[in-house]
């Protein structure tokens, strides 16, 4: 990927910007959640000045501000809790020399009115809605792409480098004696489409056994109507797992089918399970060719009938070779070396003069005091907002663990 892991060249003030619904890391479901949560502790280890905004329930080694002591998960969605969480943490913008939003559209939404330059990772696919969105705030923040598949989707936007997605690949265990079963894990879904999983390890004759959250509506009359009818002995579905039996399940599985049928702009799980050194037979969508290296870290299909076929070669695959792949790709350093590139450069390109009031001139400061009482803070800057009633620090431990070990060379760690 050409990111030079020891390009680093000082100390940053950096905040991260977590969606308000799933705690950092998440306990089952939460790809995000997960890429905020290495992306911390790595940028924290590399000696910068972290703080996590997220929800109180997160474990972080950066600074954690918290408007919601717990993940607001049942209210998904609804406006209310994501525009105090976003708010909260814009209207301490002043304390930082970037803001990395990796939220909802609420922090590119208010990007024009913030002084200090912000990177919005896209994290999720561009639809006929959010390309709309997008383009009217096209220069209004830079952006970074999760794959080139995803960035070719809309090239219009100011972008600085992709960054691939990673995965906790020394936390997975690894192993190389499989047992006779296929594995799918995620959303359950049309778009991921596990009821074609099951036909392909059915007509190879492999069990197969599904892990996944089942949402209400849409995916649920899916499960109904399209995967329910078709477990049995050889097709079990477990739920949706908790994180440590998903790590044991993938390192057990002989392989993980993700006969995806959309663009994923990534697909975490695919690392996951490679990481636990199990072959991936994916559909030819999206971001699946750089994630999966055909042939050696698995297989790359286009249709059903090719994933049976390719499922009676799958012990062509090494397992070695897939855990390789993860690490010297996917790793949690990787992706934090190339964010650090990333800040880099867009730190001095957003003090660089602009066009008379163009699109990408930030046109406001940040919030002031009256701000104080929405966030838990324990900021050691003496204009950071007190902390005020009904507000909460929460993660005074990590914030202890990050002095102690604050390496004297930003380069440590
Ligand atoms: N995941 C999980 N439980 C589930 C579904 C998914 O733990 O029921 C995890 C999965 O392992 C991955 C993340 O949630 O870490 C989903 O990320 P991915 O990019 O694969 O899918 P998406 O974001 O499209 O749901």
């Amino acid at each position: 990927m050409g990111v030079p892991l020891d390009g680093y060249t000082s100390t940053m003030r950096i905040a991260q910007l977590a969606p308000p619904w799933i705690k950092v890391p998440p306990q089952s479901y939460g790809g995000i959640e997960w890429v905020v949560a290495l992306l911390c502790d790595q940028l924290v280890a590399r000696g910068h000045d972290v703080t996590l905004f997220a929800s109180g329930d997160s474990d972080t080694a950066a600074e954690l501000r918290a408007v919601f002591e717990e993940a607001q998960t049942e209210k998904l969605g609804e406006t209310l809790p994501d525009a105090l969480h976003v708010s909260a943490a814009l209207r301490c913008a002043g304390e930082f020399d970037i803001i990395h939003d990796h939220s909802g559209f609420l922090g590119v939404a208010m990007s024009p009115f913030v002084e200090t330059p912000m990177l919005h990772t896209l994290h999720g696919p561009f639809t006929h809605s959010t390309r709309r969105f997008y383009g009217e705030f096209a220069d209004a923040c830079f952006y970074n792409a999760i794959s080139e598949y995803q960035r070719s989707r809309m090239p219009s936007l100011r972008y600085v480098n992709t960054v691939h997605n990673a995965v906790d690949v020394k936390g997975y265990p690894f192993r190389t004696d499989k047992e006779d079963f296929a594995l799918t894990i995620g959303r359950i879904c049309a778009d991921k489409a596990q009821h074609l999983a099951i036909r392909a390890a059915r007509a190879a004759g492999m069990r197969i056994l599904l892990a996944g959250k089942i949402d209400p509506g849409a995916d649920s009359v899916y499960f109904q109507t399209m995967v329910e009818p078709l477990l049995g002995d050889e097709a079990e579905y477990l739920g949706e797992v908790p994180e440590a039996r998903k790590r044991e399940l993938m390192a057990r599985a002989r392989c993980f089918l993700f006969p995806i049928q959309w663009a994923e702009p990534f697909g975490l799980v695919m690392a996951e399970a490679m990481a636990a050194g199990t072959p991936v037979i994916a559909t030819r969508n999206g971001a699946v060719p750089e994630v999966v290296v055909d042939g050696i870290t698995g297989f790359i299909v286009d249709d059903t009938e090719e994933m049976i076929e390719r499922l009676f070669r799958i012990d062509e695959i090494d397992p070695g070779a897939c855990r390789a792949h993860v690490e010297a790709n996917f790793s949690p350093e990787r992706m934090a070396a190339a964010y650090e590139c990333n800040y880099e450069t867009i730190v001095p390109k957003a003090a660089e003069p602009g066009p008379d009031d163009g699109p990408g001139r930030r046109v406001t400061t940040q919030g002031g005091p009256a701000y104080a009482s929405l966030c838990g803070s324990v900021s050691k800057s003496a204009n950071a907002p007190a902390r005020a009633g009904g507000a909460r620090f929460v993660g005074g431990h990590r914030d202890r663990y990050r002095r102690d070990n604050l390496p004297d060379s930003p380069r440590a760690g």
